[in-house]
């Protein structure tokens, strides 16, 4: 039996994300197949890299997708079922919309998959058939599925899957494309999984059963797949890997003899810790990716983000430089909080305080998550096409104290004056840390926004193609 994994990323995304210097791969489909028995053959695709051919063989396809790509997955799963073949669809996008993606798939699974994949491939292989309504299939986790009207299947867990044992990735589906297509490490992995925080405008807390309740990997077993990993840089897809202080030193002081790179995501609670800060340099911590999110602290009270506290930004970060530590700033814009004086503040201030890359985004408000709640309770939501909700290219809600274009076009604003030449440089004088690597992801960025501006007037200038056809 061939499966086929397609890590789903929307055209418009992709191009607007073509430029980057420095890229990180995605887990999902690497770890799934890892969890796939050997009786399946395993092919993977990841759209950021290369194009799916609709055209091949499979018994099964599965594709995972976030909000921006739905559209996009349901264009190939469309190709794959009009040639007969089986579709599974996964992923933040299919939790939180199931019943949407049920209408272009034979399966979705909702959630997570550690607890269930084995039981979807098993009942393909054995043709199982349920009649329509919910069937218990898992006394021990509460699994089951959902047989619609349509014939499409809807498998969920309701409990969050141990991550005790947990398979090592398949790296070596992790592809490398041509030129400007190098993955900078082929080693995500997962050491937790939660985070305590409830951001209104984030979908963990929906993805995952009890997700304010951590969980955790051994030790030991991370360090292994540290340690099996070829590469010398990993990247840890936590949710927040700093969510639990004496869980991550323990971690930090265990990678530390491996002498590998690393980074990956946290709050600011967690970098108020020295003890943490250190022991994650020494373990080989380069970067640290946080979600700043605004200078407004209104906007970030607004949007339960208080454990930000923006007088403190200064500081941490020189704290976080000062054991070599450079770091990544989540910046949003869009609050209702913000009115259009928010964009020129926050390039000041990350431009005073050395902030060393960011990710500027547009607020978008994922389907099911308290912010999209609010703006639709309130009619203020102007676009459903999910492809516009990347933050990156449109605006799909009417800000409180703007216009969308104003949104729109201070957020161009913002992000040409943070990747400018001189703020790079201004930026980078102050933060002086790994250099050798900063300036280079600053350049990739800067490039990147050509890509995006792209992105956008083809967003305009012509209905999508899938790569098969047309
Ligand atoms: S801290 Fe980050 S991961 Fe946690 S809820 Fe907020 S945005 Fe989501």
């Amino acid at each position: 039996m061939e499966l086929l994994l397609i890590t789903c990323e929307d055209p418009l995304t992709r191009q607007a994300r073509a430029r980057e210097l420095i890229r990180f791969p995605q887990l999902t489909m690497p770890y799934l197949a890892a969890l796939t028995p050997q009786t399946w053959g395993v092919s993977h695709v990841d759209e950021i890299i290369r194009a799916v051919d609709p055209h091949e063989r499979y018994d099964l396809v599965g594709i995972t997708a976030a909000t921006p790509g739905a559209l996009h997955t349901y264009e190939l799963a469309g190709a794959f079922r009009a040639r007969g073949i089986c579709v599974v669809i996964g992923g933040p996008h299919a939790t939180l919309l199931p019943y949407e993606a049920a209408q272009h798939a034979d399966i979705v699974v909702v959630g997570e998959a550690e607890w269930q994949w084995a039981r979807v491939l098993r009942d393909i292989e054995r043709e199982t058939h349920y009649p329509t309504g919910v069937h218990l299939i898992d006394e021990r986790t509460g699994a089951n599925v959902e047989m619609l009207p349509s014939g499409a299947r809807i498998y969920r867990c309701p409990t969050p899957a141990s991550l005790v044992g947990l398979p090592h990735a398949r790296r070596a589906l992790i592809h490398h494309g041509g030129w400007n297509q190098w993955w900078a490490t082929k080693s995500p992995m997962i050491a937790t999984r939660g985070c305590p925080h409830q951001c209104d405008y984030c979908a963990i807390p929906l993805i995952y059963p009890r997700a304010r309740q951590m969980r955790f990997r051994p030790v030991a077993q991370v360090v292994a797949e540290a340690a099996a990993s070829p590469d010398k840089g990993i990247v840890f897809w936590d949710d927040n890997i700093g969510a639990d202080l004496r869980y991550a030193k323990e971690l930090f002081r265990a990678l530390a003899p491996l002498k590998k790179w690393w980074t990956s995501q946290t709050t600011m609670a967690s970098i108020r810790d020295d003890a943490f800060l250190r022991l994650a340099a020494e373990s080989g911590c380069q970067a640290l990716f946080v979600g700043l999110e605004s200078v407004n602290q209104s906007s970030l009270n607004g949007t339960r983000k208080n454990h930000n506290q923006v007088s403190a930004y200064r500081q941490l970060l020189q704290r976080v430089h000062a054991f070599g530590i450079a770091l990544q700033g989540g910046i949003m814009f869009g609050f209702d909080e913000d009115n259009q004086d928010i964009f020129a503040r926050t390039v000041d201030l990350m431009g005073e305080i050395g902030l060393d890359n960011a990710t500027i985004s547009l607020m978008a408000p994922y389907p099911g998550t308290p912010a999209f709640a609010k703006l639709e309770k309130e009619k203020r939501i102007i676009d459903y096409d999910w492809r516009h909700y990347n933050g990156k290219t449109h605006v799909v809600y009417r800000p409180k104290q703007m216009t969308p274009e104003q949104l729109l076009a201070g957020y161009e604003w913002a992000k040409t004056q943070f990747y400018a030449p001189s703020h790079i440089a201004k930026r980078l004088a102050i933060s002086r840390t790994g250099l050798w690597w900063n300036i280079p992801r600053n350049l990739g960025y800067l490039f990147g926004l050509t890509g995006e501006a792209r992105a956008r007037r083809d967003a305009t200038s012509s209905e999508w193609r899938i790569a098969s056809g047309e």
